[in-house]
């Protein structure tokens, strides 16, 4: 036989905390605080089981339900002395639902149940109160009048409107018994008015319609909708939890309400929360009275005139702190209690761990972990490390007001406010005069770097979160909305439009980068705040971290700013990056119309020297920590001018025949660059580039370790190699040119070369090409793109329906494809230790700053991840959270 229903009461209980799947979160808690010995009306909790059977039959409820439920309503009847139905001395209960992920409101509660016209006399004799009676049966026929038998609630409104209004009140509480009593006959009316049934009078009806109506609403519109939001699968169901009533509509010295074990929003220790005297649940639910505050102090610090409980009912709000302490205490972390007072008397309803900020969160750990309520290594994991974001940048104020104009990609974190301005140039410009712009495009190329380097935001309205304007913004660690589809950009008029509002270039826009929101005028905000607890538990995360964490850096200034994150080096430095800058881009161009190599060399000539003082001050920045530098990986042609126009101004600018500028642009364009002439490609058919990058670096390494004294090894990666001779090929030109440079200088070098893993089949022969290679670094932008056979720059095109229709779970491009990319990484792993033991693994793609993919890559033991600088101290906390998690998974 099948259990479908399980009892607690004070002191015991069937279920437990570990059993949410089968009682939910509320019916698990409420097992677990009955056993605790805390005071918890008694009930039963009927099982999610029931629930999948409901929908699985056609909205029946098992036949061998019934005869558990009463074997539960005869325990109740032994701990309450009350019998349900009874005439003399009848139990009354509350019905309630309760999934196994809080679903907050979503679903239907009913109170008071087992009223009808004979109890509520015999309620209304024992207590001494009619009024109170009859006010609690009004209640229940509203609620199971609505929620069960599906009577507009409005229309009870308006019987109690003009109860009031016959009665010369405004307030609820001014009525009388004999008004509650008139108002009962009128909820009957209706009931038999609109429905031409009775409402029920025996308690058993009542029970069996509560139950149904409890599971019926986990289908309700507002529970699918909640659930799509918040990622909860259908089956899991809903649990129903009946308990014996208490009362916090018993008087002035009732209540209920809601409390945290310390503040969500700070963080500080000691209760906060709100409540209503003499009131019931729903009460709270509608809203219409303002709550109290539980404390004095926060009641001065809102500057509320009511009293706070601790004044009103000194000790019950004693004997609530003293039970919150034990569940907090239990529980190791912060909870969120909903509690009513009957009588001065304390009983807890429901806890869960509460909601937090992540500010919240950080002074929460570190206070727990230094009052020895946990370990440091649970504190370090307490923490959600992508709310870390929130800290790290400027945020738009709670409450503040927000005109979206138009929702895109949330591409890269933090908010900003500027005029838009729709061309580069344009932006430095007007930045130059201190105004803050944001710069608006169609989508970002590489040409655009510098107006967005003076930029305070980024908006694109097309391009994914790997897009190039969303990588470059996270490197730069501005604000970012990409691929904003509803917004028309147009150049010629300097204008967006987003839903028939138009704005001019000068026009005031704040973006929202968290949330991809892009929301009119100057919004107001918040500046971040890196508090002590914030050090701390970046501290406590290194003790425990095995993983190195790096960064994705291609200027001084990336560098620094991750450096100061903590980085431990840098993963990878996109060279290419640095050829954009305005005094580099002529001589690379100089370099791609070249006609022959002698005139190649002339132009790459000019650039080594600046790219060598590059790399010396990143290798000074990184002060003896790696460095991986990776030799150029883009296609030619991202280099030339494309607009006919452009090619006009740059032909003059070089002093060249436009002519031949176009011939070379259009000889170098490809269909699919992306899967083209690039990476270590352009390095086999152009060796002088990278015998320019290899000498650039040496001599850098040379230099740099002699102002630093310390002696630099760097890292040199070769890209997109799916052949071991490939990276043959390239290495020889790198090893070649180090004997060169070992030659001149009389230094002997310490370096290594390397390559990236983004190709398939470099992940399969990865044996072969660890013959070769000192160390693999997982280019998983290029890996996910190339196993999915997925544009990166395409993806958005059809990635969010992929998501929104479940056919798959995230973005890949955003969080590593465990089972497809995971597989290849994780045989590339293998196979290349295989090989070579020593083999140094790293990550660098997009997925190195993201807390899923940073739990993977702890699981296949890589040695580092590397992300954009303003990931790194959401990498140092996931990579310390894998490393627990993992050590625990392998000792338990
Ligand atoms: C990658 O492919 O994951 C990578 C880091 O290289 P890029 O994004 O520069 O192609
Ligand atoms: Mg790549």
């Amino acid at each position: 036989m099948t259990k479908w229903v399980y009892s607690f009461e004070h002191g015991k209980a069937e279920g437990d905390a570990m059993m949410t799947a089968l009682l939910g979160g509320k019916g698990a808690h409420l097992a677990e605080m009955s056993s605790l010995d805390l005071a918890v009306p008694p009930g039963f909790t009927i099982t999610t089981g029931v629930c999948d059977f409901f929908y699985a039959n056609g909205k029946q409820l098992p036949p061998d339900l019934d005869g558990q439920v009463e074997a539960a309503l005869e325990r109740l009847k032994a701990v309450t002395g009350r019998t349900f139905g009874d005439a003399q001395k009848p139990l009354l209960v509350s019905v309630r639902s309760g999934s196994r992920a809080s679903m907050p409101g979503m679903m239907d509660t009913v109170l008071n149940l087992g009223l009808n016209d004979v109890t509520v006399e015999s309620m209304a004799a024992e207590t001494g109160d009619k009024r109170f009676a009859y006010d609690c049966y009004r209640r229940f026929i509203q609620m199971y009048g609505d929620v069960v038998m599906g009577v507009d609630h409005e229309l009870f409104e308006e019987i109690i409107d003009n109860a009031k209004a016959d009665a010369g009140h405004d307030q609820d509480t001014g009525l009388d018994a004999d008004d509650w009593l008139s108002v009962i006959a009128r909820y009957k009316a209706l009931i038999r008015e609109e429905l031409d049934e009775d409402f029920p009078q025996d308690p058993r009806l009542q029970l069996a319609g509560a139950i149904k109506a409890v599971f019926a609403s986990w289908m309700n519109q507002r529970a699918i909708v909640f659930r799509s939001i918040n990622n909860i699968p259908k089956d899991w169901g809903t649990a129903v939890n009946v308990q014996a009533m208490v009362f916090g509509n018993r008087g002035e010295q009732s209540a209920t309400g809601v409390c945290f074990s310390r503040n969500p929003s700070t963080g500080k220790r000691g209760l906060y929360g709100e409540f209503l005297v003499n009131a019931q649940g729903e009460d709270v639910v509608a809203g219409i009275r303002t709550p109290q505050d539980l404390t004095e102090e926060a009641r001065l610090a809102t500057g509320s005139d009511r009293a706070s409980l601790e004044k009103l009912m000194p000790d019950a709000f004693e004997e609530l702190e003293r039970n919150v302490a034990v569940l907090e205490r239990h529980y190791r972390d912060m909870q969120d209690v909903e509690f009513t007072i009957e009588d001065g008397k304390v009983w807890l309803l429901q806890t869960r761990s509460g909601k937090r900020t992540a500010k919240a969160a950080l002074r929460i750990a570190v206070d727990m972990a230094e009052e020895g309520v946990i370990s440091r290594s649970e504190a370090v994991c307490a923490v959600e490390p992508a709310t870390l974001d929130q800290l790290l940048h400027p945020t738009i104020s709670e409450g503040a007001e927000r005109d979206v104009i138009a929702q895109g990609l949330p591409a890269s974190p933090g908010a900003a406010t500027g005029e838009i301005v729709f061309n580069p140039d344009e932006a430095e410009k007007i930045a130059a005069q201190d105004r803050p712009v944001i710069l608006v495009r169609v989508e970002t190329s590489p040409e655009d770097i510098h107006g967005m380097n003076a930029a305070q935001g980024i908006l694109t309205q097309r391009g994914g979160m790997t897009s190039h304007a969303a990588v470059v913004a996270r490197g730069m660690g501005k604000p970012c909305v990409s691929g904003a589809g509803m917004l028309k950009v147009d150049y010629k008029n300097n204008t967006m439009t987003s839903n028939g509002r138009v704005f001019h270039k000068g026009d005031v826009v704040t973006l929202d980068g968290g949330k991809g929101q892009v929301l009119s005028g100057n919004v107001e905000m918040e500046q971040p705040e890196l508090s002590g607890a914030f050090g701390t538990i970046m501290e406590w995360a290194d003790e425990v971290r095995r993983m190195r964490v790096r960064t994705n850096a291609d200027t001084p200034k990336e560098a620094r700013a991750a450096h100061s994150f903590g980085a431990e080096g840098i993963g990878l430095c996109r060279t290419e990056h640095m050829f954009f800058e305005e005094d580099r881009i002529t001589p690379m161009r100089e370099m791609i119309i070249a006609d022959t190599e002698a005139e190649r060399r002339e132009a790459l000539a000019k650039l080594l020297p600046m790219q060598r003082a590059d790399f010396v001050e990143l290798f000074e920045i990184m002060a003896g920590m790696p460095v991986t530098i990776r030799l150029i990986d883009p296609p030619l042609h991202e280099f030339l001018p494309h607009e006919d126009s452009d090619v006009e101004a740059v032909a003059k600018g070089m002093g060249i025949d436009p002519d031949k500028l176009k011939m070379r642009a259009t000889a170098l364009r490809e269909f699919n660059p992306m899967l083209g002439h690039r990476g270590c490609r352009l390095l086999i058919s152009h060796p002088e580039i990278a015998e320019m990058q290899a000498r650039a670096i040496f001599e850098a390494a040379i230099e740099a370790g002699k102002r630093t004294g310390n002696q630099v090894i760097p890292e040199v990666m070769v890209p997109l190699v799916s052949l071991k001779r490939e990276l043959d090929h390239v290495k020889a030109t790198i090893d070649r040119i180090a004997v060169d440079v070992e030659n001149e200088t009389g230094v002997k070098l310490n370096y290594q070369v390397g390559t990236m893993i983004e190709l398939p089949r470099a992940a399969i022969r990865a044996g072969e090409i660890a013959e070769v290679s000192e160390f693999f670094s997982f280019g998983t932008n290029d890996l996910t793109q190339t196993t999915f056979g997925i544009s990166r720059d395409d993806a958005t095109q059809f990635v969010p329906t992929y998501e929104a229709q479940g056919v798959v779970d995230r973005d890949p491009f955003i969080s590593l494809d465990l089972e497809g990319v995971g597989d290849l990484m994780r045989i590339a792993a293998e196979r290349g230790r295989e090989t070579r033991e020593e083999l140094k693994l790293g990550i660098c793609g997009e997925h190195g700053g993201d807390p899923i993919s940073i739990h993977f890559c702890e699981s296949i033991e890589l040695d580092y991840v590397s992300c954009s600088p303003f990931r790194v101290p959401i990498a140092r906390l996931a990579a310390a959270q894998a490393a627990v998690r993992h050590r625990a998974g392998k000792t338990s």
